[in-house]
């Protein structure tokens, strides 16, 4: 039987890094971070020491460096992981948003391997505008005499604010004065950028007349904003973008629109709902309008602002522009998926996204029935794995209240009783595996609905499902 040692029989961090075994792994991590996590595993072996006594056999120089290797095997994990989405949210902020296809992971590699002409005109040799690289593709995607690019719509809609309205007054309706999920406010990002919000007619009302009334001297922009998350239904009005435009203009005024999503093509001819596109806005009137390149749109994180050659020189003026502007590898994935669109037919064949939300329901049903079997055999016999039909959304905000038919799994509990705490234990065994699967508990059931697994990605979702609760 072992002795039980104190605190003194643990070897000093100095002669442990004498051992082979030191040098081995110095040759790996260098000696500061070797150093580091070994004094850290020696602090925890002091601690474990003075709280339980230890066994003089637990503490040689081989069990040290056992857990020294764990310890930077962990932190060698990236904390950013791939995981599986079957939350029935295509465009799921928390995990991201997009999923880029193929053409933009390349021209990112490569922006991120070479030096490239971000800012450099290769026909004269003289200093460029990095908003060139995809000036011409999105004016003739949406019409717009000019396009700029920025971090995201949030700072979109901040700088144009900023540029057109600053000290100056901005007419919004009550009824569009909205909240996006992670504290973006329409009346918050106004008064950051310094404008005064003059807000007229009702939540559920808003006529001509009250833009009419509030237009004054103090006035810079008439602006609509896209009701994102949520929708007015029943005794309602609202002023169309041509309207506002109208009246604006009619007053020497411009007229904009935070379009949020904001999607360059008519989602009606692959039976999505109808959602006016950035050339509608425009042509209806808008002088600016500003749209995020991650969502509808299936681009990397990025706000757009397309209008007037006029207003967009000025916006791209604003000192702020440079704070908010975009690097290389966006602008490489941008460019990559905006030539995606001179294609629309092959839309759905070739950008991620609308392959996504294209899909039709049988394909998920097929890919359920297959999984089946494997998902009940991880799940176990407390729980019940039935293939289901469901719902899918857009999500970011897009068409709120539009479900995109869809197919999955459903596991319940078996047993009697509360299935709360034995679906809260499934979830999290099902977000601990290699791969989390992120899925949805709603209705007694944890929900996993299989529109965005590709079919590329179904043998890794199968062949990483293991028992979940031994
Ligand atoms: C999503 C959204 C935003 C914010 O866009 P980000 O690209 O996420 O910054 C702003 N306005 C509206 C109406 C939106 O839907």
């Amino acid at each position: 039987m072992n002795a039980a040692v104190g605190v003194t029989a643990i070897p000093s961090a100095d002669r442990l890094l004498k051992t082979d075994a030191a040098i081995r792994l110095e040759k790996m991590v260098g000696r500061t971070r070797l150093r580091d996590v070994l004094r850290t595993v020696l602090d925890h072996i002091r601690e474990q020491a003075l709280q339980h006594g230890l066994q003089a056999g637990d503490i040689t120089p081989e069990t040290v460096f056992r857990q020294v290797e764990t310890l930077l095997h962990e932190q060698n994990e990236s904390r950013l992981k791939a995981v599986f989405n079957l939350t029935g949210t295509v465009l799921h902020t928390n995990l991201g948003r997009t999923v880029l296809p193929e053409e933009a992971v390349q021209a990112v590699v490569q922006a991120m391997r070479q030096p490239v002409n971000l800012e450099y005109d290769l026909a004269t040799g003289n200093r460029g505008d990095r908003d060139d690289l995809v000036q011409n593709l999105l004016c003739e995607l949406t019409g717009a005499e000019a396009v700029t690019v920025v971090n995201n719509n949030a700072a979109a809609v901040l700088l144009m604010l900023n540029t057109l309205a600053m000290d100056r007054e901005v007419i919004v309706s009550r009824g569009e004065l909205v909240e996006i999920g992670g504290s973006f406010r329409i009346p918050d990002v106004m008064q950051r950028a310094g404008a005064r919000l003059i807000e007229v007619g009702t939540t559920n009302r808003t006529h001509a007349g009250d833009y009419e009334q509030a237009v004054n001297e103090q006035s810079a922009l008439l602006l609509k904003v896209h009701c994102s998350n949520y929708v007015i239904k029943g005794f309602t009005e609202s002023v169309s973008m041509a309207g506002v435009a109208e009246i604006a203009h009619a007053r020497g005024l411009p007229a904009a629109m935070d379009m949020g999503s904001g999607t360059l093509v008519d989602l009606t001819r692959w039976g999505l709902p109808r959602e006016d596109t950035v050339s509608d806005i425009l042509q209806a009137g808008a002088d600016v309008a500003t749209f995020s390149a991650d969502k509808l749109l299936g681009g990397p994180q990025a706000g757009l602002i397309a209008g007037s050659r006029e207003l967009l020189q000025e916006i791209t003026r604003n000192p702020l522009k440079r704070a908010l502007r975009v690097d290389k590898m966006r602008l490489a994935a941008l460019e990559a998926v905006l030539q995606i669109y001179r294609s629309p037919e092959l839309l759905p064949q070739r950008l991620t996204t609308y392959r996504l939300l294209t899909r039709h329901p049988d394909e998920m049903r097929q890919q359920a029935e297959r999984l089946l079997p494997a998902v009940q055999q991880a799940a176990g016999a407390d729980y019940r794995v039935a293939s289901v039909a469901m719902r899918s959304q857009i999500g970011s905000g897009a068409l709120p209240v539009d479900e995109l038919p869809s197919h999955g799994l459903v596991i319940r509990y078996a047993r009697s009783g509360r299935p709360g705490r034995a679906l809260l234990a499934l979830e999290d065994a099902l977000r601990s595996l290699p791969r989390p699967v992120i899925g949805r508990i709603m209705q007694d059931a944890l929900w996993l609905d299989f529109r965005c697994l590709d079919a590329c990605d179904e043998p890794d979702f199968q062949a990483q499902l293991r028992p979940l609760r031994p």
